[in-house]
Order: structure tokens, then sequence, then C-alpha cells
């Protein structure tokens, strides 16, 4: 592989986790970030910003040999907390005992990522590189030098595009044939927020999960971060009567606050200012197909599948296409267009799986998450899973704590979904759940 020179476009986490894992293949890999190096002192700082890791994220980073090394900056949280209007908490474990997912700084991670590509002679990192466009008949990238103002073109035997959701490789593309496209925003958006630490450095709230205050049409979350704060982001409609429209005036924000998460307000002592500081973001879905142009473009992570927040998955999606990507190429390398045109096929419908799931999850979190009802759905699938856990995963664990395909767990969820609805109906479930004749029905409908 050592004459072939590929460029990865994009330099965020699935970039640079992508440029180790073609790095130890052989290749010589140029990265090219429209950024500055995210690493030099005057670009560090700002607000904390973490991401949820979870097994399929944490197999790629072993590839990568940096694993062990991400658990120790990341905090494990086992399960959901979920705050009433009362403030009272109800916690719902993700998994088993021990599995959890992981809070892990976005920076940090990223950081620590283009540190280990850096340490391969094989790769070189070129920052303020904007990609402009690609002549795909001869594999030629156009960038601007956006400090220098220049012009700059460069030729690869292979492209792979992680420019992120509004990527331009993938804007190349669309003006192929026969490339299939759709973008949908989310009706809502998101604010981050914080929760700074107590006065000693320690964490305001329980560190070891993930806050959630379900409001219906809405919802707040927090997750923790080392130096003792909490990234909180508000999920909320972008217009309409109960809106980041509608609230326009600092006393709109304590009012909103206060009477829709009075328990978390004591630990906001910067909420108002940061409510207008901080900017209010749109929520995207991208489906797109292929994610190969013959042998010579290739994308990956958010460019090939943006998706909403709220499975914890985009960036682990992301990383599982570096896995597989690796794991083909190690059976299909001989045909690089054999390989890209099988990759396409094999990850497109995980791609647009995940995507579905975690439009799903949105209503599950912001509505579900408080309801009786389905609390108690979890609770018997729990119990079912425990007795059975060969004829039953719960679907979030499949999505998580599993590398069973996306698609898969998709189709497996659907059938549970219609299971536990037959369940749900049986005669006074909420007394009688725990009665040996639920199990006993369960049974009967998986087999
Ligand atoms: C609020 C929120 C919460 C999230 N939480 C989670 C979570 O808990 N768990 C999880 O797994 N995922 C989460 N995600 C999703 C995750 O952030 C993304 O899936 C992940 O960042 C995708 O990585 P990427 O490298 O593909 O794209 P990006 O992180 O967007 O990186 C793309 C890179 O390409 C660069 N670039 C863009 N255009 C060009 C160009 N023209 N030329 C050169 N370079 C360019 C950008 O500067 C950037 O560095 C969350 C997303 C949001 C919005």
């Amino acid at each position: 592989m050592k004459d072939k020179k590929v460029a990865v476009v994009g330099a965020g986490l699935v970039g640079s986790l992508h440029a180790v894992l073609l790095a130890k293949k052989g290749f010589q890999v140029d990265v090219f970030e429209r950024r500055p190096d995210l690493r030099r002192a005057d670009i560090i700082g700002g607000r904390s910003i973490n991401l949820a890791l979870s097994n399929r994220g944490f197999k790629a980073l072993e590839m990568a040999g940096i694993a062990d090394e991400i658990r120790e900056i990341s905090i494990p949280m086992y399960g959901r907390k979920m705050h009433d209007l009362e403030g009272n908490l109800t916690y719902q474990p993700y998994g088993k005992d021990d599995e959890a997912i992981y809070s892990v700084s976005r920076g940090g991670l990223n950081q620590k990522l283009m540190n280990l590509a850096d340490d391969y002679d094989n790769v070189t990192y070129r920052f303020n590189h904007k990609c402009q466009d690609i002549d795909l008949s001869s594999n030629t990238i156009y960038f601007e030098e956006t400090e220098l103002k220049e012009d700059l073109s460069y030729d690869y035997n292979h492209i792979f595009g992680t420019d992120g959701a509004f990527s331009a490789v993938r804007g190349r593309l669309q003006k192929t044939p026969m490339f299939n496209y759709s973008q949908e925003y989310l009706s809502h958006g998101y604010k981050e927020l914080v929760i700074p630490p107590n006065e000693d450095g320690t964490h305001r709230i329980d560190k070891n999960c993930l806050h959630i205050w379900p409001r219906g049409k809405f919802m707040l979350i927090a997750l923790p971060n080392l130096d003792g704060s909490f990234t909180v982001t508000l999920f909320f409609p972008m217009k309409g009567n109960i809106s980041f429209e509608s609230i326009k005036t600092k006393e709109d924000v304590m009012n909103f606050f206060n009477t829709t998460f009075p328990d978390a307000v004591p630990h906001m002592p910067t909420l108002e200012a940061d409510y207008f500081d901080n900017p209010t973001s749109t929520l995207v879905t991208v489906r797109c197909e292929p994610w190969n142009y013959e042998d010579k473009v290739l994308l990956m992570g958010d460019a090939a599948h943006a998706v909403v927040p709220f499975y914890g998955q985009g960036m682990n999606s992301g990383f599982e296409d570096c896995s597989v990507f690796s794991e083909m190429f190690d059976q299909y390398a001989d045909n690089m267009l054999n390989f890209f045109e099988k990759y396409s096929e094999q990850r497109v419908p995980d791609g647009n799986a995940i995507a579905d799931l975690a439009l799903y999850n949105y209503i599950e979190m912001r509505d579900l998450a408080g309801d009786a009802d389905f609390l108690l759905r979890k609770k018997i699938e729990r119990k079912f899973s425990d007795l059975y856990p060969n004829k039953w995963m719960p679907l979030y664990s499949q999505v998580t704590f599993s590398h069973i395909r996306y698609s898969e767990a998709l189709k497996a969820g659907e059938k549970q979904a219609e299971i536990m609805d037959e369940v749900m109906k049986m005669e006074n479930i909420h007394q009688n759940w725990d009665d040996e004749k639920v199990i006993k029905k369960i049974l009967s409908l998986v087999e």
C-alpha cells in the first residue's frame, strides 16, 4: 500500500480515527482540515462539550490502539436518571451490572486521535485547507488555503470524505448520476448550557448517570465532565408557543426554567447568561446512497449519515464505519472497486437504520422516559431478558452494547415492540407484571 496515496478530507472525530487505521494499513495519508489545528494553545478553550461513547466506538478505538487511554478520560454512565417536575428521581439502568456508556470530551478525544495519527510517518496533516471541489476524472481535490488565501490542488488514488453533515465531498457526488440524497431538519433544535462543579471540584449531581428532565414535547439532559461540571443540553422546538423563538428575555428564561426544570435551576448559576451567549443549533438527518464513487471516493461518518443525537450513536456509528472498513479491507484489498461497492452496499442500510432509531429515541427520551407504562414495559423486558438472554436482548442493548448490525437491531426491535404491545394488554398488568404467566406469554410470542 506504500505507493497508494489517499486523502482524508475532514479531521473531525471520524477522519482522525480513519487516518490512524489507514496508516496502520500502510497507506500514505494526507489529512485535510478546513479549521486551524485544534491542538494549538490559542484554539483550545471554550465550552466543554461531551459525547457518549459506547461499544461500537470502543471497538474502533481498540483497533487504533487507544481504547484504554480514552476509557481513562471518560466517565461511565450506568443508566438514565429522570427528574420529574417535583424533583423526584427515577433510575433506569442502561444494561446489566457494569454495562455503561462513557461521557468523553469531544475536543479531548479529537486531540488524542490527532496526536496518535501524527505519530505515524505516513500521515501528514494540512490545516486551514477547505475542500472546494473534486475533479472525479483525475481524482484531484481543490482547496482554498484559508490563511494564505491560496488555491491549491492535490491528486489521490482514493479520497475519504469525512467532512461532516454538510460535506463538500458529498456535495460533489450529489452532482453525479444515480446518487440519492435527502436531508431533513428536525423541527427541534438545541442549546448547550452548564452545571458548574461544586467549589471543591466535585459534581453537583450524580456523575455516573445521564440525567434527563423529560417534559413530553421537549427535554433537558446533562452529561458529566471530568472537571466536575455537566454539559446540559436543552432540546426544544425551534418555533411555536413554547420554543426558542418564544423565549426572548432573561425573565422568560428564568420563568420557563423555574416552572419546567425547577430542581435543575439551583445548579445552574450562569443560566441566564449562558442561554443568550450560547448559540441555538439545528439538528439534521442526512441519508445518501451510494457512499462511494467508483473506487475513487468514499463517504464516512456524518458526511454519509448524519443522524439526530438521541441514541448517542452519531460518532459511534462513524467509528463503526472505520472498523468495518478495516475488517472488509483485509478481505477485499486486491480489488478496491469491488471493495468500495461492497462496503457501500453493506453500510447504507445500517446508516439508514440508525437514523430511524435515533429519531424514534427522541420520543422515548422526552416523552416516554417519565411514563409509568413505558417504565413497566422496560422492567418486564429486562426480567424476561435476564431469564432468557438468548431469546431477548433489549433494543437499547443491541444498539449500544453489541455489534449487531443496526439494520438487524431495528428489525428485532420492531418485533419486540409488537410482543410488548400484546403483553401490556394483559389484564391488570401493572399489578401482575411479576406473574409467571407474563413470562409464559412472552415465551409463546417469541417462539
Ligand atoms: C448535540 C449533539 C450531541 C451529540 N452527542 C453524541 C453522542 O453522545 N454520541 C455520539 O456517538 N454522537 C453524538 N453526536 C454526533 C457526533 O457529534 C457526530 O456524529 C460526529 O461528530 C461525526 O463525526 P465526523 O468526523 O463524521 O464529523 P464532524 O465531527 O462534523 O467533523 C467534520 C470535520 O470536517 C471538517 N470540514 C468540514 N467541511 C470541510 C471542508 N470543506 N474541507 C475540509 N474540512 C472540512 C470540519 O471542520 C470538521 O473538523 C452528537 C451530535 C450533536 C449535534
